[in-house]
């Protein structure tokens, strides 16, 4: 069974046990165990697609599934069941979806991880957005691997200045470290929007305390909580959820220990819903 992280991943790891990073990347034997409820595609990525390698769910909005690559196998990860082919031309593809649609305001740029393309990769992608279009990266390169963020990389999307929102994927305030606020720092100055969503995940964050110093941590790194989600209830994820009861009761308590501009929203995907479900 494939485990994938990067040595910086793992430098974080800790002796505790659960350590909160080994867990989220560490493969268990209960992800053969098969659960009711849980499928492989719990968010109905397969009928939102609008052509090989993107996605159409909410107004004004498509998701493009620029590789399937990452630089950690997030065990819990929602698309573990999804591997697709690499697809031929999806720079230019991309290019007659927004030709042919006006209403498009954001185009969110998601995998996989989408910095395990190559700079010149990515800036096809960048180049065929037209300028009044935003652009949304979704991505745990900043913790995975900082060193991804090479000046070159920083100066591309320095270029896209305000149009850029950053979403960092962290779960866990192990994660971040004095190389990922450098890498804010930058985005920031250059008026990159940061934000940061997480999964709500059992032995990892299910307690307000964590979750809190997250928020306080990812603040002081220049960087917005965003989304705290309830886990998408992909196939041999089922040990990570935490039960909606319990969830909830985490999140109040949490509301509870932080000023409101430090609370994400807690949220959960349902597959066919015109947009995210506020719990
Ligand atoms: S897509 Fe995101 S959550 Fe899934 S394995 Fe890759 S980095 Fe982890």
């Amino acid at each position: 069974m494939l485990e994938l992280f990067t040595p910086h991943f793992a430098s974080k790891f800790i002796e505790e046990n659960p350590c909160p990073l080994r867990t989220q990347v560490e493969y268990s034997p209960k992800e053969y165990i098969h659960i009711k409820g849980f499928s492989a595609d719990p968010v109905g990525d397969n009928k939102a697609k609008i052509a090989d390698g993107i996605l159409h769910k909410y107004k004004g909005r498509i998701l493009v599934l620029v590789t399937d690559a990452c630089a950690l196998h997030c065990r819990f990860c929602f698309r573990r069941n999804q591997k697709n082919a690499p697809i031929k031309n999806l720079p230019q593809k991309l290019s007659g979806v927004l030709a042919n649609d006006p209403n498009i305001k954001e185009v969110i740029l998601s995998g996989g991880d989408p910095l395990m393309l190559s700079d010149n990769e990515l800036q096809n992608f960048f180049d065929v957005i037209p300028a009044h279009i935003n652009i949304r990266i979704h991505s745990r390169m900043p913790i995975a691997k900082p060193e991804r963020f090479t000046p070159q990389l920083l100066q591309m999307l320095k270029i896209l200045g305000h149009r850029l929102i950053f979403v960092l994927h962290c779960n866990h305030p192990n994660e971040l470290d004095e190389k990922s606020k450098r890498i804010f720092n930058f985005l920031s100055k250059n008026k990159i929007t940061v934000l940061n969503q997480s999964v709500l995940l059992n032995g990892v964050n299910d307690n307000a305390q964590t979750l809190a110093e997250l928020s306080q941590k990812l603040f002081s790194q220049f960087v917005m909580p965003y989304y705290l989600h309830q886990l998408d209830r992909a196939q041999g994820t089922a040990h990570f959820e935490v039960p909606l009861l319990t969830a909830t009761k985490i999140f109040k308590k949490l509301k509870e220990l932080l000023p409101g501009y430090l609370v994400p929203k807690f949220v959960k995907e349902v597959a066919g819903k015109k947009s995210k479900v506020w719990l």
